[in-house]
């Protein structure tokens, strides 16, 4: 049986201790840490995200600010208002919600936020300090799945792990990452991708396998061994007629042939996503308190 990582508790044990931490600070009279948003447009589940990005400052305390912002604005406006929030002294952080309209270029908007205020950790610079072991600004997912690791305790050092993904925001970062020499890290890290023609054997060879490839129910449990960790961030809409919303979310496991054979496994829903804003609450309270970059 495995013991079933619960993201749900974990990101709520995350933002109760931010929380905490935010009711020391005005006790000591200090800055109340101070989170934006620009939100581009009026797409459903992008405006369900950041009002859940909200909806967690407030719980934390923290202040935040929404910029909402028409979907025909040109890019020199945005990248305006991008500006604005990096010469804002009270803003601490801010993110810039993704995906943007296909008129605007999100790599040009994403270089342009202040590396000491990019808080999602997408900024090149950040993304290079975590490669070099500098302190840095780790993005959602990835900070999200260190934190499970490391607050259930899974021993990784001298482990080989099986990254299934080579995305920058999930694949690679999770592989370097995990490479590191720290803890959670010291693992020997596989990486697979669309071009790797032995996964499953590959897969069998893994004390850890991080799934990321957003392919429904891909690792089965032929393809792992017995005791094997499991970390599932697929996310993929499968339609179900029987669901009240027409469909049913899945992760890239196939999560009753796997679960039995794991030692600890995250289920889909249930497992990394609910980590992502917790993450973003962690990055966003470093940066007011200035300890990423002093
Ligand atoms: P992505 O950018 O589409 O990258 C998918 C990766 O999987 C690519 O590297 C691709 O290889 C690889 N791949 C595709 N088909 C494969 C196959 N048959 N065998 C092996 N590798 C294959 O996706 P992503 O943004 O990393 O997201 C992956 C999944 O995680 C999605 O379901 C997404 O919704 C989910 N997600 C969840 C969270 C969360 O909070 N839980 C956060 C982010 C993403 P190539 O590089 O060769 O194309």
């Amino acid at each position: 049986m495995a013991t079933i990582i619960n993201g749900v508790t974990t990101a709520q044990d995350i933002k109760d201790e931010i929380a905490e931490s935010v009711r020391q600070i005005k006790e000591q009279g200090g800055k109340i840490p101070h989170l934006a948003a620009i939100l581009v447009g009026d797409d459903g589940a992008s405006q369900a995200y950041v009002g859940g990005k909200v909806k967690a400052c407030e719980y934390v305390g923290f202040k935040s600010t929404l910029k909402e912002l028409d979907a025909d604005i040109d890019e020199e406006t945005l990248l305006q208002v991008v500006d604005q929030l990096n010469d804002d002294a009270d803003i601490d952080g801010y993110i810039v919600q993704l995906p943007l309209p296909a008129h605007l270029s999100a790599r040009k908007v994403t270089e342009r936020i202040r590396p000491e205020k990019d808080v999602d950790g997408f900024h090149p610079v950040n993304v290079g300090r975590m490669v070099k072991g500098l302190p840095a600004y780790v993005s959602a997912t990835p900070f999200g799945i260190m934190q499970l690791l490391e607050r259930y305790g899974v021993e990784t050092e001298g482990k080989h792990c099986v990254v299934i993904g080579r995305s920058d925001i999930v694949g690679t970062p999770m592989s370097i990452l995990l490479s590191r020499k720290s803890k959670p890290g010291n693992c020997t890290v596989t990486v697979c991708h669309s071009r790797t023609p032995n996964i499953k054997e590959l897969s069998l060879q893994a004390d850890i396998v991080i799934a990321a490839l957003g392919i429904p129910e891909f690792l089965t449990g032929d393809m792992v061994s017995e005791g094997v960790v499991v970390i599932d961030v697929g996310i993929t809409r499968v339609p179900d007629a029987t669901r009240p919303r027409g469909y049913a979310l899945k992760g890239d496991v196939k999560y009753d042939e796997v679960e039995p054979k794991a030692s600890y496994i995250t289920p889909v829903p249930g497992g990394v996503g609910p980590m992502t804003i917790a993450a973003l609450l962690h990055n966003t309270l470093l940066a007011s308190k200035k300890e990423i970059y002093q």
